[in-house]
């Protein structure tokens, strides 16, 4: 939709672009921004024009731009210069977890899923289950670390302060080389996430379930080893922040989050 009220969009081409004056937000891929009315904002800073590569493979594991797309992260197992870790599919499989039509997946962002903040965003998802780190850039020139699982904070509400951008999720390559197993579920076929839950296996042994969109905000339940039925049931029905909105009641998304999560450990307890 038009947004009336933006009368200029910036470029962002350097660090120094992204100073925000009053009434301007960052733009990332827009497909949140321009979905609905901005009356607050008079400005956008186009966030892609910054040139970053989408996605880099580093000597600590994989970077991720804020302005990668769905599209682009969802190729990338299918690359040449994706190496052949365990966990690669996991990125192709939290994109699917956002329904929206080749042009959503064209135009949203890494960076954009993070900082909206819904409950069901795939890409916290992702940083979540995986350990990645947020780098912010903060307005005075600084650098911060975040974990993705501690980014947001609860319904639309994330650490960012005035001011600070999302530049990349870092994931390690301790969890890129872990098993991982993915499900989620919701209440119609092409319906929003009501839960969304990620198993790791790391190949230390340790197990970490990872429930989002059925909650406010991402919970981890870590294991030393793979949990029996029991202990894991436990922990997750021990999850006090399940979320209630059109796409489930809390009761509903509990059970199913204690399901999948059951699913879950059995897949990865089997040898490969
Ligand atoms: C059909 C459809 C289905 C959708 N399904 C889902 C879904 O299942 N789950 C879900 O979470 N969302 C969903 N969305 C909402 C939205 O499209 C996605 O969350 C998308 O990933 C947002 O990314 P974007 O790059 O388009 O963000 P934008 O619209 O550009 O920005 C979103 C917000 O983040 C801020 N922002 C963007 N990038 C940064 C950055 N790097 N640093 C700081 N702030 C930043 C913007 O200022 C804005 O406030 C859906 C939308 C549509 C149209």
């Amino acid at each position: 939709m038009d947004l009336n009220t933006v009368a200029a969009i910036r470029q962002a081409r350097e660090r120094a672009d992204l100073a925000l004056a009053p009434g301007e937000a960052i733009l990332g891929g827009g497909s949140w921004l321009f979905s609905e009315p901005q009356n607050h904002l008079i400005g956008l800073v186009d966030l892609t024009t910054m040139g970053w590569a989408s996605i880099e493979v580093t000597e600590s594991g994989l970077s991720i731009a804020a302005t990668c797309t769905f599209t682009e992260l969802s190729r990338f197992e299918l690359s040449a210069s994706a190496p052949a870790w365990a966990a690669v599919p996991l990125l192709r499989q939290c994109c699917t977890a956002l329904l929206g039509s080749f042009k959503i997946w064209h135009a949203a962002t890494v960076g954009g899923n993070i900082c909206l903040a819904l409950p069901a965003g795939p890409m916290t998802s992702l940083g979540a289950a995986l350990d990645a780190e947020a780098l912010i850039w903060m307005p005075d020139g600084r650098d911060r670390r975040v974990r993705v699982l501690d980014f947001v904070t609860g319904v639309e509400s994330t650490v960012l302060q005035p001011g600070e951008v999302l530049r990349s999720i870092e994931i390690p390559t301790r969890t890129l080389t872990s098993r991982t197993g993915f499900r989620k579920i919701a209440l119609s076929p092409l319906g929003r996430s009501g839960t969304v839950v990620i198993a790791r296996l790391d190949t230390d042994g340790g197990f970490a379930v990872t429930v989002s969109g059925g909650t406010d905000r991402p919970v981890q339940l870590s294991f030393d080893a793979l949990p029996t039925a029991g202990e894991l049931a436990t922990r997750v029905h021990g999850i006090d922040n399940w979320y209630d909105d059109a796409h489930g009641a809390p009761d509903w998304r509990r059970a199913m989050s204690a399901h999948l999560a059951e699913q879950l450990r059995t897949e990865l307890a089997v040898t490969a």
